[in-house]
């Protein structure tokens, strides 16, 4: 039987990777959505060859631009927010691959429907983790982690079931800085810093990777995924990132998952979960790879791993304003209006302020992602100027 697919973020790295297995799967899958925020010629492009249902595009002002992008195809042309839940309601499987809180609300749509979701938008799990399991567990709704670390737990637990489990253990390559001095870290451009030393992702990811937030989030993102407190879900950093991530049992045994350092693996799991698929993936070969080096993170030099393990264990509304600091920080940086330290020291600034409470609902979450963004660019405007 053929699985219905929707991408929503199929012009990114993960789409694209996803698209690259669904493609050279034509019998196991059938696309029903592509989604993307602008890029109009590449989504069309995209909905063309995969001969999509429907095609959206995140911003309204452009649907009559796809409509003629689309002209002579049987896909429909769609766009905004309403159209983007609507696509994630009607698959089998949505492999959720937006980038940042802009993918939460497809994601909920999806869950509330039941829909199976292959969640890469780590945001929305940091942001709205409780509302979101909430959602899913009431609509009996399956979220397989897409996120290399998580999917490598998610198998380590045998398909994420937590019996036993003494602690969860995250390997973090350590970006293209884990080696640097917080001085040299803090003169570094954002072309140095998406320059990832063993994976290649969109830029957003790539610069949390180099502040090490992006472990933090993964912290945050495993604690709802595994339902661990945060004690018991330890950060270890592995260069060569070819452990994705182990589990540590009762009895002191701890299983590990590997395999090469392409995204592919991880989604090819999801996609075909609970059963597997061939790819045609280059094979590790570990007497090339010889070694596996591990050391301790150093919260010092990465001061996002400490603000992200303190929000996670303060609740309430930290998390969700972390991550949207978080993103307005490193839109700053990537943008050259702050420098690379001033990320971390940003989030830190912002998080200080009061906590209004855990949010209720995704309204009242909005409203304080909403705030917290606004507070995040008063401050890089100050420190622009
Ligand atoms: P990317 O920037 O390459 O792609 C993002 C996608 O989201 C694009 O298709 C874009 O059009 C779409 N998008 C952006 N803003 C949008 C908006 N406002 N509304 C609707 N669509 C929007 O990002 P990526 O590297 O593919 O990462 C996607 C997600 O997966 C992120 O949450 C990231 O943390 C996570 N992730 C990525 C990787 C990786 O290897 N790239 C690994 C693990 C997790
Ligand atoms: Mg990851």
């Amino acid at each position: 039987m053929t699985k219905r697919i929707a991408i929503l973020g199929a012009t990114g790295s993960v789409g694209s990777s996803t698209l690259d297995l669904v493609e050279a799967a034509p019998d196991r899958f059938d696309v029903v959505a592509v989604t993307a925020a602008s890029n109009v010629e590449q989504l069309a492009a995209i909905a063309r060859r995969t001969g999509a249902a429907r095609a959206v595009i995140a911003d309204p002002a452009l649907r009559p631009a796809l409509a003629q992008a689309l002209e002579g195809s049987d896909c429909r042309p769609e766009a905004g927010e309403d159209a983007l839940c609507e696509a994630a309601r009607e698959a089998d499987l949505v492999i959720a691959a937006i980038v940042g809180t802009a993918g939460l609300k497809p994601v909920m749509a999806a869950l509330e429907a039941g829909v199976t979701v292959g969640l890469a938008n780590k945001e929305s799990l940091v942001s709205a983790g409780e509302l979101m399991m909430r959602a899913a567990r009431r609509a009996n709704a399956t979220i397989l982690p897409v996120d290399s670390e998580h999917n490598a737990i998610f198998q380590c637990l045998g398909d994420g079931r937590c019996d036993h489990v003494e602690r969860l253990i995250l390997t973090a390559s350590g970006g293209p800085f884990r080696t640097l001095s917080a001085a040299e870290m803090a003169v570094k451009t954002p072309a140095q810093a998406v320059a990832h030393p063993n994976w290649s992702m969109g830029a957003k990811i790539s610069v949390d990777s180099a502040t090490m937030m992006n472990k933090g989030l993964e912290l945050i993102e495993a604690h709802h995924l595994f339902g661990l407190p945060s004690e018991r879900i330890d950060i270890v950093v592995h260069p060569q990132s070819v452990v994705h991530s182990c589990v540590e049992y009762q009895d002191g045994s701890i299983l590990a998952q590997m395999g090469p350092s392409d995204m592919r693996v991880p989604i090819a799991h999801c996609l075909a979960w609970p059963e597997r698929m061939e790819t045609a993936i280059e094979r590790l070969d570990l007497p090339t790879i010889a070694r596996l080096d591990f050391e301790a993170p150093d919260p010092e030099r990465f001061p996002a791993l400490r603000l992200a393990r303190a929000a996670l264990e303060a609740g309430g509304s930290a998390p969700a304003r972390l991550n949207a600091a978080n993103e307005v920080a490193v839109a700053a940086f990537l943008d050259e209006r702050i420098g690379f330290a001033d990320i971390a020291a940003t989030v830190e600034a912002v998080l200080a302020a009061s906590d209004p409470g855990a949010p209720q609902s995704i309204e009242q979450l909005l409203e304080i992602d909403a705030a917290t963004r606004a507070m995040t660019r008063e401050r890089v405007a100050r420190l622009a100027a």
